[in-house]
């Protein structure tokens, strides 16, 4: 049989109409489609997707059983190694990970992992209705510290071996980046609930609005009956540039802003949160954050949005996809450009124009890429005397992350890095006996799948803790 050399194309909404609504922009593949896409795989002896995939999904296993229809057995096979299918299956960026190493991919495209994953999981989503067994209590109870990807990953295999596990949330609705940074039209709030749902199903007690480190700190937690806590606070303290205007109404991080919008409804006709909708918008930084800033502004009613990226197109750290989707939707890419000054209105005739300390453009400095730096990516360097300004009034800076000081500076003996990473060893323990930490906390902003596969080693290391010997 001929193969069959590119993946089958994942249907879309049309650019001009998922531009405007917030809908996801995917719309999955068909059975049919999934079953031809699966008996792409070469099914190779080696399996190198496998050791591509953070939590080691037996790719070629449930691939295999796509082929032949047997949906739910895929599901099974998947779920044996992760607890968030229908997120990874949308987010995850596999062109970097399983679909990387595919044989397929050497001479032709790679077999569509993500997309096949994607098809699975909805399709267990929708037609099954097997009641979740609560374990048998075995005793022991576990606090986690996030409901993040690695918090949630953790809480569930803990549940599954029969631990009594809380998990404690800082935000008023559980699912950390999953609902409150990535975008509906990426990933549904409905898909998150249901994983949610499905630890609550395990017996996981899921308490919101409690911020360890004020509510309750790790040591409290300890004196509360908990033998073990896991800390997946992620890394959701925004970094700023430090150039002059960012404190302007208008200036917002890519996480206040797109909190706002995802998770306290800004964007309805009659919302409790403001935010700025419509005008032109510039978002710096090139990442997938960004690229969710930008679009989910257009999706508010902005006129223009730009992206404003210090290098050039080849080295945007965004997923080529998204570029792709934000591209098509008509985002512009303002490349080789760096912010220098917000630039705010300033009425000296009236203090109190209300217009007063709003942002009306941006400064910027064209770059050129000069010799690669110590990651090998060149850096980008400024050409003198090119500034010139942007007419924008809204700035969202989208420049990366850091992992929160609070739960360091409320835990005695908790050691960081220099970028506030919390430091673990392989198998997640801190330098607190009985304390473990995982994903964003520990790493700093990185992936979905890592941040399971770290909940995943903690919860295994925790499980070894509290059952062995003493
Ligand atoms: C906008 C955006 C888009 C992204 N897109 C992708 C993508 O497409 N693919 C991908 O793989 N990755 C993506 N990422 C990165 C990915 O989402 C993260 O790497 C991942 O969510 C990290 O998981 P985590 O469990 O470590 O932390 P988080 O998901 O950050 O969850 C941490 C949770 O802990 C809570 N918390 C923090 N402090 C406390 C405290 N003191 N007490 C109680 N709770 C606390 C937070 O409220 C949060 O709910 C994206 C990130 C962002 C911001």
């Amino acid at each position: 049989m001929a193969i069959i050399t590119k993946k089958h194309e994942m249907p879309t909404q049309a650019p001009k109409d998922r531009a405007h609504n917030f809908n996801e922009v995917a719309l999955g593949y068909s059975a049919e489609v999934a079953k031809e896409e699966a008996a792409r795989c070469l099914n190779c002896k080696n399996r190198p997707c496998v050791t591509g995939c953070p939590v080691n999904v037996e790719i070629p296993d449930f691939i295999a059983l796509v082929k032949v229809g047997d949906f739910e057995g895929a599901y099974k096979v998947i779920a044996k190694s992760s607890s968030l299918p229908a997120v990874c299956g949308r987010v995850c960026p596999q062109e970097t990970q399983c679909e990387q190493r595919c044989t397929l991919g050497i001479k032709f495209e790679p077999v569509g992992i993500g997309r096949i994953e994607r098809f699975v999981a909805d399709y267990h989503n929708e037609h099954n209705s097997e009641k979740v067994e609560k374990p048998e209590f075995n005793g022991h109870k576990v606090a986690i510290v996030g409901s993040g990807p690695s918090g949630l990953t953790c809480a569930g295999d803990l549940a599954k071996k029969g631990y009594k596990v809380a998990v404690f949330e800082a935000l008023h609705t559980a699912g950390g980046v999953l609902v409150y940074g990535i975008p509906e039209f990426r990933l549904p709030k409905s898909i998150v609930k249901k994983e949610v749902d499905g630890l609550k199903a395990l017996g996981v007690d899921i308490e919101t609005n409690v911020v360890i480190g004020k509510t309750l700190t790790v040591d409290e937690l300890f004196g509360l009956g908990y033998e073990a806590v896991f800390i997946g606070s992620g890394a959701g303290l925004p970094n700023f540039m430090g150039i002059k205007g960012e404190s302007l109404k208008g200036v917002y991080s890519a996480n206040e802003f797109l909190t706002r919008s995802n998770l306290m409804k800004a964007y309805r006709d009659d919302p409790d949160t403001p935010i700025m909708k419509g005008g032109k918008v510039a978002v710096c930084g090139g990442g997938n954050v960004a690229m969710d800033a930008a679009r989910t502004a257009l999706r508010l009613g902005a006129e223009k949005v730009y992206i404003v990226y210090r290098r050039s197109m080849d080295e945007l750290p965004a997923r080529r996809e998204e570029v792709e989707h934000a591209q098509e939707e008509g985002i512009d890419f303002k490349v080789l450009c760096n912010p220098v000054e917000i630039l705010g209105y300033r009425n000296p005739e009236n203090p109190r124009d209300m217009k007063n300390g709003f942002v009306t453009g941006m400064k910027c400095i064209k770059m050129q890429l000069g010799e690669p730096d110590a990651k090998g990516r060149r850096r980008p360097l400024p050409i003198e005397n090119s500034e010139f300004t942007m007419d924008v009034d809204t700035v969202i800076m989208a420049i990366g992350t850091s992992p929160n000081p609070l739960i360091k500076n409320t835990t005695e003996g908790l050691i960081v890095n220099d970028h506030g990473g919390i430091i673990v060893n392989e198998e997640g323990l801190t330098s607190r006996t009985g304390v473990y930490a995982g994903g964003d906390a520990v790493t700093g902003a990185a992936t979905v799948i890592s941040a399971m596969g770290a909940g995943k080693v903690a919860a295994k290391a925790i499980d070894e803790f509290l059952t062995k010997e003493k």
